[in-house]
């Protein structure tokens, strides 16, 4: 049958009974509705069908989850050994691991993503996330000073941050979830969890999964809803002492100004105009391949999508044509279809803003090599965009510096590093970059000089639960992964004693 005519009948029986039940919010342990009673729809983004109706968390909504987890915070969690922590958290690593391909499915369907990708990148992210954090509570141990003063011992402890709000995009749902959830948990901390208003549905079986996991209630709070309100709320409460964000760097400086009210502690992973360069003496054939699904990848909604391959003049023409080679090898389809290489933008909105930079791209003398267009058939009714390669398009347009979040890439020649390094690094953005050459000095210098928080070398787009990740520049602060990931979530208390 039709992926697109019927896409519920593809889901697992696990799957389709889940989305069979209500899909509340999840405070203090229980699954309850909006206290107003007020619900939103989901859409599957390849049909513009309904999932599903969800719970919407309001102001009161908020207030009870942050109340919850203000409770949590001070009550059977807090007493937890490092041992039984752990345990927890390995424990809902296992439920991932056992119920993955049901969540890749759901995920799938509410976020447009290839079902088989999610599986394989994301589930595989949640999941080092949460083994990797796990591993921590026991390791979180302060240091004894040796101060100046006679008679004192001194020490330190590390302590949690507090509530955490985290507040996650709809490109990667389940795994930045994860990637804030896991250290905060590991950290001590209490979570209220909200989701982009896009993709809920897969952080409320998250939140199933971690009561069957034994989280104490109140510990994980996931609160769907609209950003302007509950998200909002989230950033005003003054019972929130971090809030953790991914999303746009417009609502980025939005929270960090209303942040500042109260001196939240805050952690920014913003968007990315990522450079992936390319020198002449790389192997062109693995370089230009990869270019291509560095961008197209989740049909370019990516922060660290590659969307800006700037490739040595010489070897320029030969690169275009292994990209629009590849480009045009990748299936547009369904995310539940086997076959699919490329799903649809999120949203008509979404659909909206990544077209009108082609389309702005294209009257102002851009030339459009390949895609561009909406197709049509069994795609016309999901936001599907073709897969788009830009060239001849000077440095001050829009499409070589403003993050497009959709599958379009941009070419540009250079000549040399010192150029190349200047033209790539003049950009309000710094989250990552690739370089592709067989020189490893010159692969090293350009590395150092390029404004990124991380650098690919002959490779691009891999991450690792231990390897930290964030933006320099207004790509944001604070980095997820790694010991850097956890650190944000603590701090230290200073304990003197007079011994004498
Ligand atoms: P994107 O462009 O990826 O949709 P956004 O920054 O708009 O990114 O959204 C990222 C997350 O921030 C979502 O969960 C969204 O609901 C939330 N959000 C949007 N506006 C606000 C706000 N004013 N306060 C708090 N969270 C918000």
């Amino acid at each position: 049958m039709n992926v697109f005519s019927d896409p519920m009948q593809r889901l697992n029986p696990g799957v389709q009974s889940f989305l069979k039940q209500p899909m509340r919010l999840l405070i203090d342990g229980q699954f309850v509705d909006a206290c107003d009673g007020r619900e939103f729809e989901t859409y599957d983004p390849a049909t513009n069908s309904l999932i599903a109706r969800v719970a919407e968390a309001g102001v009161a909504d908020i207030e009870a989850a942050v109340a919850a987890a203000n409770r949590a915070l001070v009550g059977p969690w807090a007493k937890m050994p490092p041992a039984a922590r752990e345990a927890v958290i390995h424990r809902l690593a296992d439920l991932l691991e056992k119920y993955a391909d049901d969540i890749a499915q759901l995920e799938s369907l509410d976020s447009g993503k290839p079902a088989a990708q999610i599986r394989a990148v994301d589930l595989e992210l949640a999941i080092g996330a949460l083994r990797y954090n796990a591993g921590w509570p026991s390791k979180l141990h302060g240091q004894t000073i040796p101060v100046n003063a006679p008679d004192m011992h001194v020490y330190t402890r590390r302590e949690p941050i507090g509530v955490v709000a985290a507040i996650v995009p709809w490109n990667f749902p389940l795994c930045q979830a994860c990637f804030k959830l896991a250290p905060a948990l590991a950290a001590g901390c209490t979570v209220v969890l909200k989701p982009a208003e896009q993709t809920p549905l897969s952080a409320l079986l998250l939140g199933k999964l971690a009561m069957e996991a034994g989280l104490p209630p109140g510990v994980l709070n996931v609160v769907p809803g609209f950003g302007k309100v509950a998200g909002q709320a989230l950033v005003e409460h003054p019972g929130v002492s971090k809030i953790a964000f991914t999303g746009s760097e417009a609502v980025g400086k939005h929270i960090v100004r209303t942040a500042a009210s109260d001196l939240k502690h805050v952690s920014m992973e913003l968007g990315g105009k990522n450079p992936n360069v390319i020198f002449a003496d790389a192997d062109l054939d693995v370089a230009a391949a990869t270019a291509a699904m560095a961008i197209f990848f989740y049909s370019g909604q990516v922060c660290a999508a590659g969307s800006r391959l700037m490739v040595e003049r010489k070897v320029y023409e030969q690169v275009l044509d292994i990209v629009v080679a590849e480009t045009r090898k990748l299936k547009l389809g369904h995310g539940l279809a086997a076959d699919t290489a490329l799903g649809p933008l999120i949203s008509a909105d979404q659909f909206a803003r990544v077209s009108g930079f082609v389309e702005r791209a294209k009257a102002e003398g851009v030339e459009c090599v390949i895609g561009g267009q909406k197709p049509g058939g069994d795609l016309a009714n999901g936001h599907f965009l073709e897969p788009t390669i830009l060239v001849n398009a000077s440095d001050s347009r829009e499409v070589v510096v403003e993050e497009i979040f959709g599958p379009v890439l941009v070419m540009q020649p250079f000549d040399t590093i010192e150029e190349l390094t200047a033209r790539a690094n003049n950009t309000g953005y710094g989250l990552s970059a690739g370089v592709w050459t067989k020189d490893v000095s010159k692969a090293h210098k350009v590395a150092a000089a390029l404004q990124a928080g991380t650098v690919w070398i002959n490779t691009y787009g891999q991450f690792d639960s231990a390897a930290p990740w964030g933006g320099y520049k207004q790509s944001g602060f604070g980095r997820d992964n790694g010991e850097e990931g956890i650190e944000k979530f603590l701090q230290t208390k200073t304990v003197w004693t007079h011994c004498s």
